[in-house]
């Protein structure tokens, strides 16, 4: 690994503040790392190399000012708007469309000095769990490339565990960053709703769309959480309040947090490597004296149906706009309703088509109030029964997906099978609640396996401190990434 690939966003701010290092040589390495390892991670739908040294070379000019993301390489995932640059979300049907604007979270990378890097795979709109949906190729698990990098931002996942980027943007509307980076050992954190706005975010289902960062450690996450976080007038969803400290208490961990986990996890189908960490989790937060209970978690009858019902209804409603008109594709048609129907036809995969048509079977007239309006009734009992829960606790610790990488292909031809990847992290969209995943340790085949915490609404600082306790414990990156003394992992032997 070369030495620059090796500081965290914190480190690095240090080694340029000492000018130990330019921008521009970090740039380069990061550059140098793509040109290695993407030919088949495949993470990227685009890579910015020129740009990213034209903006190294300006931040070296200006000289180290502080700012929080001073020169720090990320990838953002490709359904953001970047100014004049393609925004694909992976889809046929956005084909040649380029944003008149940047999304609110590219803005404020760049004005923390971030240096974007490039845009990365995703499953079609966000939809699916593998990666795999995507119309332009598959990105594979830099930990065994027989494996999904998870999804669907997977290509942001894949980025930062192989060292293509120091930190990465995706989002989570059922589980998309939490799943992905769990699959791909790295932390994957989605803020409370209304925290980060979704302005220049191509909506898949706005009423649970979040961004949010991916990164190596924790206080990277918070870091870069930070700088994109806090309210926006054009995002009339933010929260109208200054977003919370991340870092101040970030060291105290679990001091005076109360953790509950499901007491039905005995129970619940998972991969046995995944149900050994998360005992062995409540077992050693025991042993540190920290107050731990076994609650009913909220949701986890119901939380994949609602999600498939909410999720697909609004998805089908979102996509109308994708009619040849108005973006991207158009097919030649003989009249206006063959071109609608023809450039849809053409434009979406197998996925999104399937989503489009559940959801507007359960809005349709005969059926909306069985199935969406029930659906509207259930997610107000899970967040009631969230709230009731976050009274006496601090933090739910559960696992982020109950198996570890599947093999490409493996999940394709059975959608119910993809679906249920997101059993563990459906409950924390569908109440609006922040929820972080933290890279825990490996399988027997060596693949990651990540722990979740979610926190009551509003509680990001609460929530980092939890995972920056778990982080302590489980030392990931120490034991099975760094070269040196590593059990196993990545570069083992290398
Ligand atoms: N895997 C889930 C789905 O396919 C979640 C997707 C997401 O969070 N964007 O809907």
């Amino acid at each position: 690994m070369n030495d620059l690939l090796r500081y965290s966003v914190a480190a690095l701010q240090g080694i340029y503040s000492e000018r130990t290092a330019t921008v521009r040589e970090v740039v380069q390495s990061y550059l140098d790392a793509i040109a290695g390892r993407e030919p088949r991670i495949r993470a990227f739908l685009r890579v910015f190399s020129d740009a990213a040294l034209e903006e190294a070379a300006k931040l070296d000019a200006k000289g180290y000012d502080g700012r929080p993301l001073y020169g720090v390489p990320i990838a953002i995932k490709d359904n953001l708007c970047t100014r004049g640059i393609p925004t694909t979300c992976a889809s046929k049907i956005l084909e040649g469309y380029r944003p008149p604007y940047d999304a609110t979270v590219v803005e404020r990378l760049r004005s923390a000095g971030a240096v974007i890097i490039g845009k990365t795979n995703l499953d079609e709109f966000a939809m699916g769990s593998s990666c795999e949906n995507s119309a332009f190729q598959i990105t594979r698990n830099p930990w065994n490339e027989a494996h999904a990098p998870g999804g669907s931002s997977g290509g942001s996942a894949a980025a930062v565990a192989a060292d293509m980027a120091l930190a990465s943007l995706g989002s989570d509307t059922g589980g998309s960053i939490r799943q992905p980076a769990s699959l791909c050992g790295v932390v994957g954190l989605k803020g409370t709703y209304g925290r980060v706005s979704r302005y220049g975010l191509v909506a898949f289902a706005s009423s649970l769309d979040q961004i949010g960062p991916f990164a190596r450690d924790v206080r990277d996450c918070a870091l870069v959480m930070e700088a994109i976080a806090g309210h926006d007038e054009r995002d009339a969803t933010t929260i109208p309040k200054p977003s919370p400290d991340l870092l101040g208490d970030l060291e105290k961990g679990f001091d005076g947090l109360r953790v509950a986990f499901p007491s039905e996890l005995g129970n619940w189908e998972m991969d046995g490597s995944v149900r050994d960490i998360a005992n062995g989790t409540i077992e050693k937060l025991k042993t540190n004296s920290v107050p731990v209970s076994g609650v009913t978690l909220p949701g986890m009858e119901t939380s994949i149906a609602t999600y498939y019902i909410l999720a697909n209804a609004e998805a089908s409603s979102n996509l109308a706009r994708y009619d040849g008109v108005k973006y991207g594709l158009r097919s030649s048609s003989k009249s206006l309703a063959d071109m609608y129907d023809e450039t849809r036809g053409e434009g979406f995969g197998e996925e999104v088509k399937r989503r489009i048509l559940l959801g507007t079977y359960v809005l349709s007239s005969g059926y909306y109030d069985a199935y969406y309006a029930k659906a509207q009734q259930v997610k107000a009992l899970i967040c009631a029964q969230f709230e009731e829960l976050f009274k006496k606790h601090d933090l739910v610790l559960l696992p982020t997906s109950p198996t570890p990488a599947f093999k490409l292909g493996e999940r394709l031809e059975d959608p119910i099978a993809m679906y249920l990847s997101d059993i563990f992290t459906t409950p924390a969209n569908i109440a609006g609640l922040p929820a972080i995943s933290v890279p825990a340790g490996l399988s027997p085949e060596g693949l990651p396996i990540g722990m979740q915490l979610v926190a009551g609404w509003g509680e990001e600082a609460k929530l980092m401190r939890g995972a920056f306790g778990l982080e302590r414990i489980y030392r990931f990156r120490e034991r099975f990434v760094h070269g040196a003394g590593s059990e196993g992992g990545r570069n083992a032997g290398a």
